[in-house]
């Protein structure tokens, strides 16, 4: 793991620097004021002596105290040791005293550190001139010391702004990662697993954060993407068991309207079937034929043959039935135990009585049924037909009682025939 500085150090030294840089400057500004006041109160200092000793002097010279006068000026030398240069001349220009020190100015800038100070010495009698006192003093080692000060404070404060730009350029950095994270973080869509970031190996408050991030962002893009394959398998389930329920209720509905033994629609669908019929019918203007069939002394047959050999016959009857129909129109139902009706949409009379004759011939060729070995006679069907134009005044009901009627003539007449309109036709069908 790369070791880096946490930025609480990086904050702290910054910190600690810059409070050393205000120092360093305080310290330079500081020390220049005071070797200023230093200069300077040496410089009244130096004026004062100047004024002090040239009363003496004067008073030396006008006495004519020349070798009183040397010692003097001796001492002073000696008590002084910034003074440079020490002249005394009289009038006519003559040295009277000279005095020059061993670190003489050599440059223009030393010069610029010399005093120089001129003074004429007045007899205090007679006021007349008698010499005049040339003084250098000489700063030089003052401003050496400034000199060095300052160049002491320059290196801490180039030092020491050094650091704290490294130390700041790091702390810029801190935040610049910060700020590239939160930018990743605040673009981050799960849909879109649009993060670029990946693990770090910085090991700062900075690194902990950025891998907590990723960690974080890796769970959630697993569990987007887990959550999403549990959508699409939900949705594929959800799809399936529709599929499977669509199934079922077709299913469902077609039982509930199927008769189980013959699979023909059952009574409750003719119903609705008619119902619906009949109001297009009545709106049309169509004729509606209904014929009602019943087989031939079943009772017997069931009793002679058994319930199951019954049931097979109905069934096979019923098959006949549905396939004698031509139209998609056409409609076949079992109405009860071996009762069927036929709703036949815009069909004549004549025509649906042609019909029950293809059906009767139908049957009689299928002959005769077969049930655990044993051979059972052809059955025949009689059939009633009533026929109508549906109008506001009629209902369903009438033309359902009219074929019944119709189909009770038809057992009274014999059985095995057609009676239809108003048992005007009693046309028996052929023998089987
Ligand atoms: P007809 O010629 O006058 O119609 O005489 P029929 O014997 O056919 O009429 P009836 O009404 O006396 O008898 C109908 C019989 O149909 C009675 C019943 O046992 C039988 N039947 C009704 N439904 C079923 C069924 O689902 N299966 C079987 N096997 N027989 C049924
Ligand atoms: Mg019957
Ligand atoms: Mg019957």
């Amino acid at each position: 793991m790369k070791r880096t500085i946490s930025i609480e150090i990086k904050m702290i030294v910054a910190s600690v620097f810059f409070t050393l840089l205000i120092v360093t400057l305080e310290r330079y500004q500081f020390s220049e004021n005071i070797v200023e006041q230093f200069v300077e109160s040496k410089q009244s200092k130096n004026r004062l002596l100047i004024d002090t000793i040239a009363p003496i002097i004067s008073l030396n010279l006008s006495l004519g105290l020349d070798e009183a006068n040397q010692d003097y000026l001796d001492q002073i030398i000696n008590q002084n040791r910034d003074v440079s240069r020490f002249e005394l001349i009289d009038p006519n220009g003559k040295p009277l005293y000279r005095y020059v020190g061993k670190n003489l100015p050599t440059s223009s800038s030393d010069e610029e550190n010399i005093h120089f100070c001129t003074k004429p010495i007045l007899d205090p009698i007679s006021g007349e001139k008698l010499a005049v006192l040339n003084l250098e003093l000489d700063d030089r080692e003052y401003r050496r010391v400034l000199e060095k000060n300052r160049e002491t404070t320059l290196k801490i404060f180039g030092v020491t702004l050094l650091v704290l730009i490294v130390f700041i350029t790091l702390i810029r950095q801190v935040f610049r990662s910060l700020k590239q994270l939160s930018e990743n973080v605040s673009r981050y869509n799960p849909y879109e697993n649009n993060f670029v970031l990946d693990m770090t190996k910085r090991d700062d408050e900075v690194g902990v954060i950025h891998n907590a991030i990723v960690s974080m962002v890796k769970r959630i893009a697993a569990h987007s993407k887990q959550l999403d394959e549990m959508n699409h398998s939900l949705e594929e389930k959800i799809l399936e068991r529709t599929r499977e329920l669509e199934n079922a209720n077709h299913q469902l509905q077609a039982l509930s309207i199927t008769d189980p033994l013959t699979q023909l629609y059952n009574r409750r669908h003719f119903q609705n079937h008619i119902d619906e019929l009949w109001e297009l019918a009545r709106r049309n203007g169509t004729e509606i034929s209904l014929v009602m069939c019943d087989i031939d002394h079943f009772k017997e047959f069931n009793d002679r043959y058994g319930h199951i050999g019954g049931d097979i016959v109905l069934k096979e009857t019923a098959q006949i039935l549905k396939n004698s129909l031509k139209r998609a129109s056409d409609f076949a139902a079992r109405y009860g135990g071996e009762e069927f009706v036929i709703v036949l949409y815009d069909t004549t009379i004549e025509e649906a009585g042609s019909l029950c004759h293809a059906i009767g011939r139908n049957l009689a060729e299928r002959g005769s049924f077969e049930h655990e070995g044993k051979v059972m006679p052809p059955i025949t069907l009689s059939f009633g037909i009533a026929s109508m134009v549906p109008d506001e005044s009629t209902r369903y009901e009438q033309l359902v009682k009219s074929a019944d009627e119709l189909l009770y003539q038809a057992k009274l007449n014999g059985r095995n025939r057609v009676v239809s309109g108003c048992a005007l036709s009693t046309r028996t069908l052929p023998k089987v």
